[in-house]
């Protein structure tokens, strides 16, 4: 599915919720949802992307997320999710 695809899907069901529907959803709706589910449930944290900038150089690897380590975080975090800051 294209973005735009998602973005629809995303909009019928949350248009469901607000009205206090059930959504009934075909078999291929559910697989690629599953799909997704799992794709969000394997996105790191915004701490754990920060850790991992962190780690890039070993050697001057910060112990816990420093400034610039989270502000890139911070950018993939909204890439990631869709968010804005
Ligand atoms: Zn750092």
């Amino acid at each position: 599915m294209e973005r735009d695809e998602w973005l629809a899907l995303a909009e019928k069901l949350e248009a469901a919720s607000r009205a206090g529907r059930t959504c009934r959803i075909t078999p291929d709706t559910a697989l690629r949802l599953a799909v997704a589910a799992r794709a969000r449930a394997a996105q790191p944290t915004r701490n754990e992307l920060a850790l991992a900038y962190c780690a890039r150089n070993s050697r001057d690897r910060c112990a816990v997320p420093c400034t610039g380590c989270i502000g890139k975080a911070n950018v993939a975090d909204a890439l990631y999710t869709g968010r804005t800051w």
